[in-house]
């Protein structure tokens, strides 16, 4: 069996070390909803759920419903909330044999629950979504009364809490955070006006968690912190969090290129002097970003060593003039820690200019995955 020469690395210990940070930083009775969408941010969401569970978390929270099943078929058994909601009557009656706890924001989905567990004779727990200022999925405030009225007239189905999703809480301007914090509070009242018990209502994410205490309400959603990645890369963290993923390769070739030497597609770069380039076995086709096209580093014989030319789609170049005796063969780092040295997500996602969940996200879906306990 020929393997490729990259691989993702998930250390788990390093993702029950974040899940313990977050445990000790929100409140004892504060629920936790693990957020392991998109195959947990692209680190295995089979691996990290069971880790989650192992270690106390509350409930999971996927994208689809697909992935609610994949995780029920391996076994695992906690609550699973369905952030996107579902579409057809079939996946209506998937949700109901499962337990599923989906997110509605639309009547029509509520109808097609509603009936749904009224044929089977069974109480189906629902989340309703609310819109705060994401812009995104929800019914407006101004629609809320009506919607959950229309919700509540199925008596099979019990609003367990509302949830809605903040679009800025990374941001250094706090003010339409506490706006959407407000929103939502007066969501939740205007449901227990209406008599509804409310006890599940939850609004923040990692960023949220991390930077606003208010937005915590009964039940938080980390997603990025777990992965230890940052809401937002130019941000640091006052938390102690430890990365989970890491990337590796190694060096094809290495090679003495003479002065005006150019590299790679489009002659974007023009050795100045002798230089000595490795060829490296990773590219866009492997998950890094084309964007790290010469502004990227990897980490090679433990010195951080610049990405020139353009990122190819299996290869590519790094300078390596400076280290003596680079060979074909040695362990390329693009993501991770070597002799000290570390590239983090985050570090990675700025010098690509996007942000640390793209990143995981297409290295972790794209890749062979060693899960280390
Ligand atoms: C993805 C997602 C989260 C987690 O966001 P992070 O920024 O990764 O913490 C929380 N809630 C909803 C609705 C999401 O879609």
């Amino acid at each position: 069996m020929a393997y490729p020469p990259n691989l993702v690395i998930i250390d788990l210990s390093a993702l029950a070390h974040n899940f313990k940070v977050l445990k000790d930083l929100v409140s004892p009775g504060t629920r936790i909803m693990g957020i392991v969408k998109s195959d947990a941010y692209g680190h295995g969401s089979i691996s990290v759920s069971r880790s989650l569970v192992e270690h106390g978390v509350d409930r999971l929270g996927v994208a689809h419903l697909s992935e609610a099943l994949e995780l029920r078929r391996s076994g695992i058994g906690v609550p699973v909330v369905i952030l996107c909601g579902i579409k057809t009557r079939d996946d209506a009656a998937a949700v109901i044999e499962n337990r599923f706890i989906p997110v509605l924001f639309d009547t029509e989905k509520a109808k097609m629950l509603g009936e749904e567990s009224a044929r089977r004779g069974v109480t189906l727990q629902v989340q309703v979504k609310v819109d705060t200022g994401m812009g995104r999925l929800g019914i407006p405030v101004s629609e809320l009364g009506d919607a959950l009225r229309s919700v509540t007239a199925h008596r099979s189905l019990t609003v367990e809490g509302l949830t809605s999703h903040f679009s800025s809480a990374d941001e250094e301007g706090r003010e339409f955070t506490e706006l959407q914090i407000r929103t939502f509070k007066s969501a939740v009242e205007l449901g227990r006006q209406m008599g509804l018990d409310l006890r599940v209502n939850n609004l923040a994410n990692s960023a949220g968690i991390a930077g606003y205490r208010d937005s915590h309400f009964d039940m938080v959603r980390p997603g990025i912190l777990l992965y230890g990645g940052q809401p937002s890369p130019s941000r640091s963290s006052l938390l102690n969090l430890k990365p989970v993923m890491e990337f590796k390769g190694e060096v094809l070739q290495v090679r003495e290129m003479p002065d005006q030497t150019p590299i790679s597609y489009g002659r974007t770069y023009c050795t100045k002097g002798r230089q000595k380039i490795a060829v490296t076995s990773a590219g866009y086709g492997d998950g890094l970003p084309w964007s790290l096209s010469n502004r990227g580093k990897a980490l090679i014989r433990g010195i951080r060593a610049n990405v020139v030319g353009r990122v190819c789609m299996n290869m590519t170049m790094v300078d390596v003039t400076s280290l003596p005796d680079v060979r074909p063969g040695d362990e390329v780092v693009f993501l991770g820690s070597q002799k000290g040295q570390t590239i983090t997500g985050d570090d990675m996602a700025k010098m690509a200019q996007t942000i640390s969940y793209d990143i995981f996200c297409s290295l972790g879906q794209r890749n062979r995955k060693k899960t280390v306990p």
